[in-house]
């Protein structure tokens, strides 16, 4: 056994669970039942462990499961008892950090720093989302009959969540928190490359008190076992979030039997930067845009939209800045970029950079990386245009095309020939031209002198490939609930009358 996979063991060991991948299906650690997988570790490319897919029978104990639970937990608790439980797992999650988060980095490759702040961030969404549960009340409507009209928001039932590897602890509890803090179950299939924290976090959260079965983690493969918790007929809305092909097929699929979709997907953001911003800044942050992550983030500044009159000057300065982003093992402190995931985005990612090179692109990138692991270089591509393929395909890594563009109608009209509708960025010190762009921009998400800020207060989500729908804040509660509407005839005679309905 290598050093990596006892080290790899020890952290599986310290948040709770065996040696190997296990689903977690009311309450219990259960090995998969369908074909072998292999896990492999992204910094030396050498095996992991192995587990079994998930597979149908264990999807359907999960969907019980979770539909039994379901009903315990909004009949046997109070709104505020509900709430008081997710209190209690945010507290959990971070009395654990340390160790999910080194597990995190081990299996996703992941610097140690990001890890940890993605734990803290997914403790601040129970706790955000525990202080809803006693908040979702409905309205009453003067309706024009006498009647009294209210409405109620109700849970939906069982939710079925499919998360991809990019961030998968933090994506985990973006989607559980607020789907049960509406009072629904849940069945989540995180990414076959990275199941483990999802399955560690909902360990926790059955240890704060979540009833037995509410959340259940299928491990394995969206071909089989995520297409057999689709069709279950116990799940009453599906929540994908991954790319925009796969996205498709899960929307196709939930169509059959007329279940609604959120679908988080994928991007091709533009960070846009005009001649009168602070450079320095705006160098600094398209930067944080592109590589933080080694580019693997659905809103990543991809596409860097610069004004003529500074083009040469910022990519200069991009391109040195980025000789001293460190490069390395995911658990070393220092490390601000780590491999890419797994092997199949590697190879994605050499493979548009090959295809940018055929199609003339100069390439800035450097030289000393780390070996063994599926490293690529911070990578900037200049003398592309808008329609190049690295320009129009979400390479989903390190590697940003530069943009040079001469007027503000240019620059919006660039930032929105695109198919997606996901994020972007403006830097100006022009007030008046930020909030104009801001709102020309097909965009979920636009941030200001500012890249990547999000919380879990504020809504997101895209249009377009971007997919629909949307994650966190308010409106999160929203696609967790269906409003109902109650009629109450006060009148002291009853108003009923036939065909009185629209
Ligand atoms: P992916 O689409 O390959 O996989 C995502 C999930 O879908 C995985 O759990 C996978 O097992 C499952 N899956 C695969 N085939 C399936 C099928 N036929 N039926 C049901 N499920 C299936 O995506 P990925 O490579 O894991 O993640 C990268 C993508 O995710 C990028 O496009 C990125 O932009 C997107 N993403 C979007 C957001 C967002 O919030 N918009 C956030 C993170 C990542």
């Amino acid at each position: 056994m290598t050093d990596r996979e006892n080290l790899f063991k020890s952290y599986m060991n310290a948040v709770g669970l065996n040696d190997t991948v296990e689903n977690f299906i009311n309450g219990k650690l259960t090995p998969g039942q369908g074909e072998k997988i292999l896990l492999v570790d992204p910094f030396t490319g050498i095996k992991l462990t192995q587990y079994c897919d998930a597979g149908s029978n264990l999807t359907e104990n999960a969907c019980t499961a979770s539909n039994s639970a379901q009903k315990i937990w909004m009949n046997d608790l109070s709104a505020a008892g509900r709430g008081q439980v997710m209190q209690r797992a945010s507290l959990e999650i971070s009395n654990n950090l340390e160790n999910l988060a080194k597990l995190e980095s081990i299996v996703s490759g992941k610097p140690i720093r990001d890890c940890r702040v993605e734990v803290s961030k997914v403790a601040e969404m129970f706790s955000y989302y525990g202080g809803w549960t006693d908040k979702l009340h409905g309205e009453v409507i003067p309706v024009p009959s006498g009647h009294l009209n209210y409405t109620i928001r109700e849970p939906l039932g069982v939710i079925f969540q499919i998360t991809p590897w990019n961030a998968p602890i933090f994506t985990a509890g973006w989607q559980i928190a607020p789907a049960i803090a509406c009072g629904n179950g849940v069945v989540i299939k995180p990414s076959e490359f990275t199941p483990v924290t999802t399955v560690a976090l909902v360990r926790y959260l059955e240890i704060s008190g979540l009833p037995k079965g509410l959340v259940n983690v299928l491990c394995g493969l969206g071909g089989s076992t995520g297409q057999s918790a689709i069709k279950n007929e116990l799940v009453r809305k599906v929540v994908f979030v991954g790319s925009p092909i796969t996205g498709k097929k899960v929307a196709i699929s939930a169509s059959e039997s007329l279940k609604p979709v959120v679908l988080e997907l994928g991007g091709k953001s533009a960070n846009i930067v005009f001649d009168d911003c602070n450079l320095e800044h705006a160098s600094l942050g398209a930067q944080a845009a592109i590589f933080s992550g080694a580019g693997q983030s659905c809103v990543s500044g991809s596409r860097l939209l610069i004004q003529s009159s500074i083009y040469n000057e910022l990519t200069s300065m991009i391109s040195s800045g980025m000789k001293s982003i460190k490069l390395g093992d995911p658990l070393d402190e220092n490390t601000q970029i780590g491999p890419i995931s797994n092997l199949k985005q590697f190879s994605h990612i050499q493979n548009i950079i090959k295809i940018a090179k055929k199609e003339g692109a100069n390439v800035s990138e450097i030289s000393d990386l780390p070996k063994g692991g599926y490293f690529i270089s911070p990578t900037v591509l200049t003398n592309l245009n808008n329609s190049s393929t690295p320009a129009q395909t979400e390479i989903f890594g390190p590697v940003v095309t530069a943009i040079p563009f001469e007027t503000e109608d240019q620059a919006v009209a660039i930032a929105n020939d695109t198919s997606f509708g996901l994020a972007g960025a403006v830097w100006t010190n022009n007030v008046g031209r930020a909030h104009r762009v801001a709102s020309k921009v097909t965009a979920g998400t636009f941030w200001i002198n500012s890249y990547k800020a999000i919380h879990v207060s504020s809504p997101f989500g895209g249009s377009l490939s971007s997919g629909f729908g949307r994650s966190s804040g308010l409106e999160a509660l929203m696609e967790y609930t269906a409003p109902k509407s109650v009629w109450l005839d006060s009148a002291e005679t009853p108003s009923i009358s036939f065909g009185y309905v629209a």
